[in-house]
């Protein structure tokens, strides 16, 4: 298969004014309107640069005829959603969790998910061949503002609920001035919980904290639960598609204890497979045995895990869960994409039906110590096949570099797709043999560094 240009694994992404510019997003609007002639909706993030790019895209899918309906600020899952089974296709301007200066956009098929490596190809080609027709004044698009589309949304997540779930329980939401700031308080509302929230306005200056959600930002809204006495505190990405947690006790939660938790709840009522990259933690395979499920292992990237998904639900295999340990769970009863608001309304109804705190189901969880780290190398490849035939004894997973793995220890081995490096990434039950695995590794591959 042909290589990808542009794109990355979540669409194409740039500083604005130099790799993003309006022309550039203009001519994906065109190439996508020929590729998926039919309506096409539209939705952008909280950047300042919206506005621009959102008009030159629509300015796009219009030259080519498309009918366009234009949801507004909205999180990436909620278009997924409206898109799905009523749109051709749709797209998001969008950098989800990069710095302000960036955007993006994201392109989304007419099942709701992102678009494949494949099509993406092929609207790629489009794109830089002008593989494209300008209509004539009488079959051009027609263009439909619907900022109210948004409350189908939030509608089918709350269906999902019994009513007043969240009544008696206090909420922390940190939006990050993103397009959740306009649903994930409201969500929580309505599922009858007292909301406080920070940096709870759209602003894309993002003036309280990067699109990013790390520790350090998020140690306002940590202060916010501790003050409020919240159950839990929960903070979005740039768009929306990932939530991340922090405890009752104001504690980040590690993004691979909160699948663990989101799962074991899920899959208590739902039997089947959890599909999970490679990268994740194994405590996602102690949540399987525990509820009777099984793991599938996907390459890095949420698009693989949503395929895959649908692959297995295609060939008649039941499907449990999705998700990676980032923070971004899919919920194949809702929709195959990321859902950050999902997530939100899950962990309430979580702990509606829990003698537990949230600080007390995570300190039941076994104990794992993460190391990640990149090494700079232009031999990529033979460090991986040095590392596959260098650990004897432990079993060997190629779904994505190598994955190595024996007894509670593992490690994966992957080359970037963009960038002349290696990201190696180990756990282990506790420090100690995770620095170990580490430094073996670092050993079998010293000699192939220059
Ligand atoms: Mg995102």
């Amino acid at each position: 298969m042909k290589e990808k240009r542009l794109f990355g694994t979540n669409g194409v992404r740039g500083v604005v004014g130099e790799r993003m510019t309006p022309e550039l997003v203009l001519r994906i609007g065109q190439a996508l309107g020929a590729m998926r002639p039919g309506p096409i909706a539209v939705g952008r993030d909280t950047r300042t640069s919206g506005p621009v790019l959102v008009h030159a895209l629509k300015s796009g899918l219009l030259a080519s005829g498309c009918d366009v309906v234009d949801c507004g600020v909205l999180p990436t899952p909620a278009l997924q959603f409206i898109v799905r089974d009523t749109f051709a296709a749709g797209a998001m301007v969008t950098a989800s969790h990069n710095p302000p200066q960036y955007n993006g956009v994201k392109v989304i098929e007419h099942d709701g998910t992102e678009m494949g490596d494949r099509e993406v190809i092929a609207l790629e080609r489009r794109l830089f061949d002008g593989d494209f027709a300008l209509r004539d004044w009488m079959n051009l698009g027609t263009e439909t503002l619907a900022p109210d589309l948004v409350g189908r949304y939030l509608d089918a997540i709350l269906a999902r609920f019994p009513g007043g779930i969240g009544e008696g329980m206090t909420v922390a939401v940190d939006p990050g001035s993103g397009p959740a700031a306009l649903t994930t308080p409201a969500l929580l509302r309505r599922m009858g919980c007292e909301v406080h929230t920070i940096n709870g306005e759209p602003d894309g200056t993002f003036p309280g904290r990067l699109p990013e959600p790390t520790p350090d930002g998020l140690a306002p809204l940590a202060d916010l639960v501790l003050e409020t006495g919240a159950a839990f505190g929960v903070a979005h990405d740039g768009d929306a598609d990932r939530a991340v947690f922090v405890d009752d006790r104001g504690r980040y939660v590690e993004e691979n204890h909160e699948f663990a938790l989101i799962a074991r709840h899920v899959c208590r009522r739902r039997r089947g497979v959890i599909v999970t990259p490679v990268s994740t933690s194994q405590l996602i395979e102690d949540i399987a045995e525990e509820t009777g499920c099984t793991v599938r292992y996907t390459p890095v990237g949420s698009i693989y895990v949503a395929r895959t998904m649908l692959e297995l639900i295609r060939d008649g295999v039941p499907v449990a869960f999705g998700g990676e340990g980032n923070g971004g769970l899919i919920y194949p009863d809702h929709q195959f994409c990321r859902d950050g608001g999902m997530t939100a309304a899950t962990m309430v109804g979580l702990l509606a039906g829990e003698e537990k705190r949230l600080s007390e189901l995570l300190d039941g969880l076994p104990p794992f110590h993460f190391i990640s780290e990149r090494i700079e190398t232009g031999r990529a490849g033979e460090v991986v096949a040095a590392v596959e035939s260098g650990f004897p004894g432990y079993s060997a997973d190629r779904t994505d570099g190598i994955r190595i793995s024996k007894d509670r220890t593992w490690a994966l081995v992957r080359p970037s797709g963009t960038e002349p490096i290696v990201r190696v990434m180990v756990e282990a039950p506790d420090r100690r043999s995770a620095e170990a695995m580490r430094d073996a590794i670092r050993g079998r591959i010293a000699p192939l560094l220059d």
